[in-house]
């Protein structure tokens, strides 16, 4: 058997006339930029969240990046996020002129947890970027909560959560506002580059929606100097399409999910803690051994392939080797990079399949000492 991390071509086929459709119809009226196409899609992506405004943009780097241009985030102010994420994520900082500060993940649950995020507040501290990584939410409600306490913005890193719930509401209905990259391999993926950012804030979504495209409301009235980022109609049109499966496919993530943890109990291997208020969309399942590199290769000689979420933390990425950390600064990051693993995971995943994956790994543990 051969089994892809994910299938993006089978998710294709199967909803391929309606995909089809929806590019020609982009096509034919030869609207590739703006349109009711995206107003809809962004409308209902908004409702999605349980919010009140989203702004399509061209990914979710650019997301991001608007987002802390539109709330002002800049030289001398401080931003606390994870080191345990995708470099997106840091990069908005930087590119504000603001400086990164980094906090500890949670060894269970692999997100930020706030107790880091209060000891590293300073003065300079403007605003806190959870990241709800492979799509378990992180715990808003002490995040929201410090935010209030000490006045900062929260801007909620939610590219790989789409439809993810936190004791019942949405992510990116918690922060200021929420950021989504639809990148092909997300849960709602475009076919190229897309993203959205959401909020509730009706003056932010203007100014972002100004930002994000030359500054301009009209075509030649330049407000201030924006950006080109906005997003194309005929990702929009594709994700229209797409969103329309999200919830469904959702669901079938979490079904994989449940096979996985009961059929790997009886392994050594460290399964996914989800907390019980949440309810995770599982962008990956990720798992946690000690020989993971061995593994990783018994399971590729098998013909399964697998991820690395993330094979190095930040903070000790050469791109931030001038914030001088070292080895032990984020121990929790340090030691995911060092054991996690990301097994095959998409939602028209199969049974059968699942259970070979389960079976290669006890076939491993049969023939290794590894303890977890
Ligand atoms: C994918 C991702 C991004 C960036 O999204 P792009 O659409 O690729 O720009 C940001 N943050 C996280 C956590 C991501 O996984």
């Amino acid at each position: 058997m051969k089994i892809t991390l994910i299938d993006l071509k089978r998710e294709y086929l199967l909803i391929k006339e309606e995909i089809d459709r929806a590019i020609n119809e982009v096509i034919e009226n030869v609207s590739f930029a703006g349109g009711e196409i995206l107003d809809s899609f962004e409308s209902n992506f908004a409702e999605l969240c349980g919010v009140k405004y989203g702004i399509g943009v061209s990914s979710g780097s650019a997301a991001l990046d608007l987002s802390l241009i539109a709330l002002g985030i800049g030289k001398e102010d401080e931003v606390i996020t994870t080191p345990n994420t995708f470099i997106a994520t840091s990069e908005a900082i930087t590119h504000t002129g603001a400086s990164i500060v980094f906090a500890d993940c949670d060894k269970e649950t692999y997100n930020i947890t706030p107790d880091e995020i209060e000891k590293r507040i300073t003065k300079k501290t403007k605003a806190i970027i959870p990241v709800h990584l492979f799509g378990h939410p992180c715990d808003m409600d002490a995040i929201m909560e410090i935010a209030k306490k000490c006045n900062l913005k929260v801007i909620e890193d939610c590219a790989q959560a789409h439809g993810a719930l936190y004791k019942g509401n949405p992510v990116g209905s918690f922060g200021d506002c929420g950021c989504f990259s639809f990148y092909p391999s997300k849960n709602l993926g475009a076919y190229g580059h897309a993203g959205i950012v959401v909020t509730n804030n009706e003056n932010l979504a203007t100014k972002m929606r100004l930002l994000s495209n030359h500054g301009r409301f009209t075509r030649y009235d330049y407000e201030v100097e924006g950006y080109n980022y906005r997003m194309d109609t005929i990702q929009a049109a594709i994700l229209g399409v797409k969103l329309r499966y999200l919830a469904d496919w959702n669901k079938k993530r979490r079904n994989h999910a449940l096979r996985y943890d009961d059929l790997l109990k009886q392994t050594a291997v460290i399964t996914p803690i989800t907390r019980d208020y949440v309810t995770p969309v599982y962008h990956l399942y990720v798992i946690r051994i000690k020989q993971r590199d061995k593994l990783r290769e018994f399971l590729k000689s098998n013909g399964i392939s697998t991820g690395v979420h993330y094979p190095m933390p930040l903070h000790l990425q050469p791109a931030y080797k001038y914030l001088g950390h070292t080895r032990g600064d984020f121990p929790i990051a340090e030691e995911l990079t060092d054991t996690v693993l990301s097994i095959p995971m998409f939602p028209l995943l199969r049974n059968e399949e699942i259970d070979y994956v389960v079976e290669k790994i006890r076939e491993f543990y049969k023939t290794s000492t590894s303890s977890f």
